[in-house]
């Protein structure tokens, strides 16, 4: 096991930079997941990490060694990569002995390691078969197998659940959790979906166009997001955005296009500076909810989503879009207008200008 620190990593392909200043600090054990949208960066940095890419800059350590100049098999990593590379000619068995045959490991250790890592797995009972007959999930179980048999300090999975469908993505993300703690290593898991990491991680890295925006435990990010962006790439349905602008006259009201909204005397210390200007109001869906009395927001109801559990209402208020998460038993019809109420606690502001959370 092993911390690993990334300190000020850019990395440019020919005159594109696809990382900027990229500084992360991973504790020994630590599940880290790094998520952000397509082409932001993440693989290159695992890449990075794991040896497959030279940074243009930076400095990266595993344990208390720089290994920037080490080759990766000697970096005492294992990645999982979203297509599993297996070797399809190789029996499932062979497929995970690989890396310890290679290294000249003794039969028996190499038969004890593959043995140990496929009963944690459950894939005991087809060692002897080829990868192209087995499943998806089971595919990946054996590629989770592979680095598990290296004994690594660092495991690096890269979208490994991408190509399952969703019921088996579920399931696996379970089984990557459960892994983690039994094993307690140190983990680095890449993914686009912010439900995983939402899910999966102890902390999570969010990254935009090469940029680390926030580093923090996911409640912590969800909560206290530190920009518009990190705003509405956590949380599902996404958060909505307003603009308004701020009055402060012992009562705070933010006034925005088509609406006014009022709170009694409080503490609005954060927004004092702001008195006056315009922000960027943000609420997330399950802190709107349906106000009777014609208390908040009115919007025309355009869908109501029936998700069993929950009802989510999609609504406009001029031409701005809202989501609600409302109770399952609130039966609205299409095309009525309805009052949504924020309480002024679950509000989120954001500058107009730099986007950044105001606190
Ligand atoms: P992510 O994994 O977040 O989707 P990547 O790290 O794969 O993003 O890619 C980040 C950016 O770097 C993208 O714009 C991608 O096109 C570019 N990129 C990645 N690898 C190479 C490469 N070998 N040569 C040139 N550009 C690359
Ligand atoms: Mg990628």
């Amino acid at each position: 096991m092993a911390e690993v620190s990334l300190k000020n990593i850019s990395k440019s392909f020919g005159d594109t930079k696809v990382l900027h200043d990229v500084s992360v600090d991973i504790a020994d054990g630590e599940f880290v997941v790094i998520v952000g949208p397509s082409g932001c960066g993440k693989s290159t940095l695992l890449r990075i990490v794991a040896g497959l890419e030279e940074t243009s800059d930076g400095e990266i350590f595993i344990g208390d060694d720089k290994v920037n100049d080490v080759a990766p098999k000697n970096r005492s990593i294992a990645m999982v990569f979203q297509n599993y590379a297996l070797y399809p000619h190789m029996n499932i068995y062979d497929n995970m002995a690989f890396g310890l045959k290679m290294k000249k490991e003794p039969k028996d250790k190499i038969k004890k390691r593959v043995m140990h890592a496929a009963g944690i797995l459950g894939i005991e009972d087809y060692l002897h078969r080829k990868p192209k007959e087995l499943s998806g999930g089971q595919r990946q179980r054996v590629a989770v197998g592979r680095a598990i048999v290296r004994d690594p300090a660092v495991f690096l999975f890269d979208e490994p659940l991408s190509n399952l469908d969703a019921k088996l993505r579920v399931q696996m993300r379970n089984e990557i959790k459960k892994l983690h703690q039994s094993l307690k290593s140190t983990m680095m898991y890449v993914t686009h979906d912010q439900v995983e990491a939402m899910t999966m991680g102890d902390r999570i890295v969010v990254m935009k166009d090469g940029y680390l925006m926030q580093s923090d435990a996911p409640l912590d990010i969800y909560k206290k997001p530190v920009n518009r962006f990190v705003a509405s790439f956590i949380g599902s349905p996404s958060m909505n955005f307003l603009h308004a602008k701020v009055v402060i006259d012992g009562n705070l009201s933010l006034v925005g296009e088509n609406f006014t909204l009022t709170y009694p005397k409080g503490d609005y210390s954060n927004l004092k500076s702001y008195d006056g200007e315009q922000v960027i109001l943000g609420v997330r869906p399950e802190h709107l909810s349906l106000n009777r009395a014609g208390k908040g927001l009115e919007v025309k109801l355009e869908i109501s989503e029936l998700m069993g559990s929950e009802t989510y209402l999609h609504s406009v208020l001029g031409d701005v879009d809202l989501v609600a998460r409302v109770d399952a038993s609130e039966v609205l019809t299409p095309g009525t207008m309805i009052h949504l109420h924020p309480e002024f606690e679950k509000l989120h502001f954001f500058d107009t200008e730099t986007e950044l959370r105001i606190n």
